[in-house]
C-alpha cells in the first residue's frame, strides 16, 4: 500500500519519501533509523559533565535575559534549578522561546552541557512541559534528504505504526519464533523506531536481523535448488583422454587440484547444470583446472568461453592455452576490445559457426555480437571483479551451459553461503610445490632511501621490480602517490641508471601490451603501475614489489598483488610503504607481514575494515541489507542458515500454510530468480 494512505502524507511528502526510496507503507516501516539519540537518562545539575548531552528535570527559577554580542547573534538565557544546583538554558537566535516558559515551570530538558567556570549551561536544549514528548525517551535519527526533517519523519513513522503496523504479515513461522524467542513483527517494528530502552532496542533489532538474513538465505538456497532441479544441463561424456591430457602437462597436479577437478567432472557428467565456485589463493593453480574443464567440454563437442577482468590476464591465459593445447586440434581465440575490426569479425564468425572451440577474453565476450554455435561451458575468472549480472549474461550465451566461477578472494564459509549462496563451492587449499613464501616488510615514508637502495641492489644482480601505487594521475585533493608522478620522479631520479616502464589502465591497449612484453623480456627493469597487475601477471624473474600508500588498499588486494612475486627460484620481497600513522592501518599491515595465508588475511581484513568496504560494492548482487551487518551479526547469520536448511528439508517449496507469507516475501524480493519452474 502506498505511503499516501498514511495520515499526514500528501503528494508532497510522498514525493519526498520517494526520493528516499520509500514507496509503500512497508518500505516506511522497514526504514530503520540510522542511529538514536538517547534522551532517556536523566542527571542532576551537579552530576552534569561538560560536553555531554544530558536530560535534566528542572524548574525555571528566574527571568530570561538577552544579549546581542554581534549584529546577527542574539543569546537567550533562562535560569533553572534542581535540588543540586543552578544552571542556565542557553539558546542562540531563538528569542521567541522566552515566551514559551514562565517562572516556576517544571520542565524536562535535553541538550549539551557546557561548564564555564561555575556556570553550568545547557545549550540549545529541547524541552517538554509534559515529559515524554521529546525528552525522557530514545529518539530515532533517520537518514534523510534535506527536504524532510527528522521531526517530520518521526511523525510520519509514528502515524504509520499506530494505523498500519498490524497490516504487516508475520513471516517467521511461530515455531521458529518461539524457539529463538523472537519478538512478533508488530512489536519489533514499533520498538526499532521507538525503543523504550536499550534492551528493548536490542531485542527488536535481533528479530529484524534474523528476519532479513533468514529471508535472504532462504532465497539463495531456493535459487540453487531451482537450478539443480531444472535437470536440463548438458551431460558431458567421460573420456579416457582426460588422463592422457593430464599426464602430458608440464607439472603434476596438486592433490587439491585433482580433488577440485574431480568435483567439476562429476558436475559436468551429471545432467544437472553445474554452478560451481572455485576458491583458491593466488598462485594455487586455478587456471589449469579451468583448462582441464575446457578440454573436457571440447572432447564432448562443446564450446567453452572464459571471461577475465583485464586484457593482460586474457592474454596471459591465451598464452597458457597455446602451450597446453598445441598438441591437440583445439581451435582457441582471444577476444578483447582492442582487436581490429577484421580480426574481430574473423573470431566472431568462428565462434558462431563452431570453428572456434575455446574463446578467452575480457568483457568483450559478453557483448551482444558474440554468438556461440554450441556453448557448453562458461567460466568467469577472478569473479570478484565482475558482478552477478555479467556472470548471468555470460551463461545466457548458451542453453544452460555449465558454469564455473573462480576467485582468489577466500571468504569464510558462512559468508560464502550468502555471497555465493546460489553456487556449490570447491576450494583449492594447497599451493604447487616449491613456492617460496614472500618476505614482507612494512616501512614508513621516511625509509625511502633504504628501499630504493635495496631495489637497486636486487636489480643489479639481475632481478626485476614492480612498483605499485593507488592512483594513475595525481589528484589535487589527495596526498597519494600516483603512477605517472612516481614514474617521472623515479626514472630520472633514484632509478636513472635502470630502464623504467609505466603501466596503467587508461593507456591504450597496444601500449600496455608492448610495455608488458618489454618487462617480460627483461628490457625493462622496473615496472611502475597501478593495480592493473593485480591479477594474472606471471614473471618469475621479478622478485620485488614495492607498494606505495599500502594503507589505501584492502588486505586481500595487497595479498593478491603480492602474489605477482615469489613465482620463480629467487627469494622475493614485498615492501609495503605505509603512508598512514593510524593504529588501525599499522595493525592491518602487520597482518600481511605475518601471514601468507589468503584465508586468514581476508578474515582479518573483514574484521578490521568491516564488510561494507570489504565487499566494496553491490557487485555481488546481494539485496541491500537494511539492518543486518554480515560481520557483526555472524552468529545470527549462522542460526538463520541452520533454520533455512531445516525449513526447506520439511517443506521444499514453502507451500505449507504457515510458510506462505515467507514464500511471498521471497518472491517479492528475488523476483524471477526464484520464480522459476518449480517455485511458482
Ligand atoms: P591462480 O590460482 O592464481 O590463478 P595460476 O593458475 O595462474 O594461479 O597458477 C600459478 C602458476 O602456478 C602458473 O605459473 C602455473 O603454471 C603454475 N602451476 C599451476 N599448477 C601447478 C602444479 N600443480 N605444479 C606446478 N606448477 C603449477
Ligand atoms: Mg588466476
Amino acid at each position: 500500500m502506498s505511503v499516501r494512505y498514511i495520515k499526514g502524507v500528501g503528494p508532497k511528502r510522498a514525493a519526498k519519501l520517494k526520493r528516499l526510496n520509500i514507496d509503500t507503507i512497508r518500505d516506511l516501516l522497514y526504514s530503520i533509523p540510522k542511529t538514536y539519540e538517547d534522551r532517556s537518562r536523566f542527571k542532576s545539575i551537579s552530576q552534569s559533565v561538560d560536553g555531554d548531552r544530558t536530560s535534566l528535570r528542572v524548574e525555571v527559577c528566574g527571568y530570561p535575559s538577552r544579549f546581542r554580542p554581534r549584529k546577527n547573534l542574539s543569546i537567550l538565557k533562562i535560569p533553572v534549578k534542581d535540588d543540586t544546583g543552578f544552571a542556565n538554558l542557553v539558546w542562540f537566535n531563538q528569542d521567541y522561546i522566552s515566551n514559551q516558559l514562565d517562572l516556576g515551570d517544571r520542565i524536562a530538558v535535553n541538550g549539551r552541557v557546557s561548564i564555564r567556570g561555575n556556570e553550568v549551561q545547557i545549550t540549545n536544549p529541547v524541552f517538554d512541559k509534559r515529559e515524554g514528548d521529546r525528552v525522557g525517551k530514545i529518539i530515532p535519527i533517520y537518514s534523510l534528504t534535506d527536504s524532510l526533517s527528522n521531526n517530520e519523519m518521526i511523525k510520519i513513522v509514528s502515524n504509520a505504526i499506530r494505523d498500519h503496523v498490524h497490516e504487516l504479515p508475520e513471516i517467521i513461522p511461530d515455531h521458529i519464533r518461539d524457539e529463538l524467542n523472537l519478538l512478533p513483527i508488530h512489536e519489533a517494528i514499533k520498538y526499532i523506531h521507538f525503543p523504550e530502552s536499550r534492551a528493548c532496542y536490542l531485542e527488536a533489532r535481533r528479530r529484524l536481523v534474523f528476519e532479513e538474513l533468514f529471508v535472504l538465505q532462504l532465497g539463495l538456497f531456493l535459487i540453487k535448488h531451482r537450478k539443480a532441479d531444472m535437470g536440463s544441463g548438458i551431460v558431458f561424456s567421460s573420456t579416457k583422454d582426460m588422463d592422457i591430457f593430464i599426464n602430458s602437462l608440464p607439472f603434476r597436479l596438486t592433490g587439491a587440484q585433482e580433488r577440485v577437478f574431480g568435483e567439476i567432472e562429476a558436475d559436468m557428467e551429471s545432467g544437472e547444470q553445474m554452478n560451481r565456485l572455485v576458491q583458491g589463493d593466488v598462485g594455487s593453480g586455478k587456471t589449469i583446472v579451468a583448462i582441464l574443464a575446457m578440454f573436457k567440454a571440447w572432447r564432448s563437442g562443446y564450446q567453452s568461453v572464459m571471461m577475465v577482468p583485464t586484457e593482460i590476464l586474457a592474454t596471459q591465459h591465451y598464452e597458457s592455452m597455446s602451450n597446453i593445447f598445441k598438441a591437440y586440434d583445439i581451435q582457441y581465440a582471444l577476444l578483447t576490445g582492442s582487436l581490429s575490426d577484421a580480426e574481430k569479425k574473423r573470431i566472431l564468425d568462428g565462434v558462431k559457426n563452431g570453428n572456434i572451440d575455446v574463446l578467452v577474453g575480457t568483457h568483450a565476450v559478453i557483448q551482444e555480437s558474440v554468438e556461440f554455435a554450441k556453448l557448453g561451458l562458461a567460466i568467469t575468472d577472478e569473479q570478484h571483479r565482475f558482478g552477478v549480472e555479467q556472470r548471468a549474461t555470460l551463461s545466457q550465451k548458451g542453453m544452460n551451459p555449465d558454469v564455473l566461477v573462480m576467485t582468489a578472494t577466500p571468504i569464510p564459509r558462512t559468508l560464502a553461503l550468502i555471497l555465493y549462496g546460489d553456487l556449490d563451492i570447491s576450494i583449492i587449499d594447497e599451493l604447487p610445490p616449491g613456492r617460496k613464501a614472500v618476505e614482507t616488510y612494512v616501512v614508513g615514508t621516511n625509509m625511502m632511501d633504504r628501499v630504493n637502495n635495496f631495489v637497486k641492489e636486487q636489480i643489479s644482480s639481475g632481478r626485476q621490480a614492480y612498483i605499485v601505487c593507488p592512483l594513475i594521475a595525481q589528484s589535487d585533493k589527495l596526498d597519494i602517490s600516483s603512477a605517472e608522478e612516481l614514474y617521472t620522479i623515479l626514472k630520472d631520479g633514484a632509478y636513472s641508471e635502470f630502464n623504467v616502464g609505466l603501466l596503467h589502465g587508461s593507456m591504450k591497449s597496444g601500449e600496455k601490451e608492448s610495455t608488458m612484453d618489454s618487462f617480460k623480456e627483461g628490457s625493462l627493469d622496473i615496472l611502475i603501475s597501478t593495480t592493473v597487475i593485480e591479477v594474472g601477471v606471471n614473471i618469475p624473474n621479478a622478485n620485488i614489489m614495492v607498494i606505495y600508500n599500502a594503507e589505501r588498499f584492502g588486505l586481500a588486494q595487497l595479498h593478491q598483488l603480492r602474489g605477482r612475486i615469489g613465482r620463480g627460484e629467487y627469494k622475493s620481497y614485498c615492501i609495503l610503504i605505509n603512508g598512514s600513522t593510524s593504529r588501525n592501518s599499522r595493525e592491518r599491515m602487520r597482518v600481511l607481514q605475518g601471514s601468507n595465508d589468503g584465508f586468514y588475511i581476508s578474515e582479518k581484513d573483514l574484521e578490521l575494515r568491516g564488510p561494507g568496504e570489504f565487499f566494496g560494492t553491490k557487485q555481488h548482487g546481494i539485496p541491500d541489507l537494511r539492518i543486518a551487518n554480515l560481520f557483526t551479526d555472524m552468529e545470527i547469520l549462522k542460526i538463520a542458515q541452520l533454520k533455512s536448511e531445516e525449513i526447506l528439508r520439511d517443506d521444499y517449496l514453502l507451500l505449507r500454510d504457515e510458510h506462505l507469507p515467507l514464500r511471498q516475501t521471497i518472491i517479492n524480493m528475488f523476483g524471477d530468480r526464484v520464480n522459476g519452474s518449480i517455485f511458482n
